[in-house]
């Protein structure tokens, strides 16, 4: 059997860390309960253990356990606190802000909500993907009733200054969310200093398992009122019905748990392993780094080669690196990358674009062979390219 492509597509998802699964497993068979069910130790086991991960999930952002409202992830806490909220507030106004380069599952509630007749403005960026404070503040009005900011990039890295957005909303009472899924247990994130009233989260970021993340809502002063969007039971306290699920649950308290631990060390290596990428590749001529060089996520490292046919060098690729042209999540539609284009990127270098997400089970020995692979790939396509 051939080797499989070095995997280095971490902003995408990574895998579950072998440490989490092993907390897990337990709690798909032995300890299957239902946490509601209040009148057996069936349900009293599982209780305490959604407690325990809800506990350590709330301490990472320095939140309350009460604040926690789980979802299956990252999206559907963006819906919920999106159109939640909207719904919530509608007769104080109806006027909504985000930014270009958000995650389509930011972009999309908000396009949603505007076809319901909310006004929606929609910050760009500037050419290292960082919002302008200036910009932000005077697209403020008496009836903006969210504004959302994504915490870090999902394409480009780029972290966005959360504590100052958090200062500029509060002064006016208005609610800012972030959408935190490629920040959790990379960056600290405090929601009181920050000064946030919702945040999107997601296990499958930080090597715990897929379809289950949480949406932190304010409860402490100023407490946040919000809609709920999926109504049944009254599971998390009314706001997200279903049963809980509990492996999950578990399996995303550890891996942030396991993630707030190695935080300082990882991103100290993750810096070092990038940078060593970049420097390689920086030796072509004509490549490009988007966004900011160093306010930017630990494991990424997004480029634009000149002189390459983008398609051609992704397939060229394939076989030995895992690697993203623009975002997962827009790969089925053939445009480029809304948020390179956000940045000013041409379209044709937007094309030739190549994001790598290095994670936690990646080595210096294959960040080499990657980048002695994509040097030699795009030589041999630029000739290609030059003598057509
Ligand atoms: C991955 C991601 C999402 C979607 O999260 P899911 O848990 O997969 O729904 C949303 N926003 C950002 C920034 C992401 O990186």
């Amino acid at each position: 059997m051939s080797a499989r492509p070095i995997y280095l597509d971490c902003h995408a998802t990574t895998p579950v860390d072998k440490r989490v699964l092993e907390v897990m497993i337990p709690y798909f068979t032995e300890h299957f309960g239902n946490p509601a069910s209040v009148n057996h130790l069936y349900g009293w086991e599982t209780e305490a253990a959604v407690k325990q991960a809800r506990q350590i999930i709330a301490d990472a952002i320095n939140a309350t356990p009460t604040e926690i409202i789980f979802t299956s992830g990252a999206t559907e806490a963006n819906n919920l606190a999106i159109k939640g909220v909207a719904e919530a507030y509608f007769s104080q106004g109806r006027h909504l802000i985000t930014v270009a380069t958000e995650h389509h599952a930011v972009l999309d509630p908000y396009d949603y909500l505007q076809s319901l007749g909310f006004e929606v403005t929609l910050l760009g960026v500037k050419p290292d993907g960082l919002i302008d404070l200036t910009e932000l503040e005077e697209a403020l009005r008496p009836d903006t009733i969210l504004v959302s900011v994504m915490a870090a990039n999902n394409e480009i890295g780029v972290l966005q200054p959360l504590a100052e957005i958090g200062k500029i909303c509060r002064d006016r009472q208005i609610l800012f969310h972030t959408d935190a899924a490629q920040a959790l247990g990379k960056i600290p994130l405090d929601v009181e200093e920050m000064n946030i009233d919702l945040m999107s989260l997601t296990a499958h970021k930080i090597y715990g398992p897929k379809g289950i993340g949480c949406l932190y809502v304010r409860r402490r002063q100023p407490r946040v009122k919000i809609a709920p969007q999926i109504h049944g039971g009254g599971q998390e306290r009314g706001i997200r019905s279903g049963t809980l699920y509990t492996p999950q649950i578990v399996g995303f308290g550890a891996a942030v748990k396991l993630a707030l631990s190695e935080m300082a060390t990882e991103a100290k290596r993750l810096t070092q392993l990038r940078d060593r990428l970049w420097n390689q590749l920086s030796t072509l001529d004509n490549i490009r780094l988007n966004g900011h060089p160093t306010q930017r996520l630990p494991g990424n490292l997004n480029v634009s080669i000149d002189g390459v046919d983008g398609q051609a060098l992704l397939l060229a690729l394939q076989p030995t690196m895992a690697v993203s042209s623009g975002s997962a999540c827009t790969s089925t539609r053939i445009e480029p990358s809304h948020v390179l284009k956000a940045l000013g990127v041409p379209e044709n270098l937007a094309y030739a674009s190549l994001r790598f997400g290095i994670g936690r089970f990646n080595t210096e020995a294959e960040i080499d062979q990657v980048a002695q692979e994509a040097i030699a790939t795009i030589k041999v396509l630029r000739r290609v390219v030059s003598t057509r």
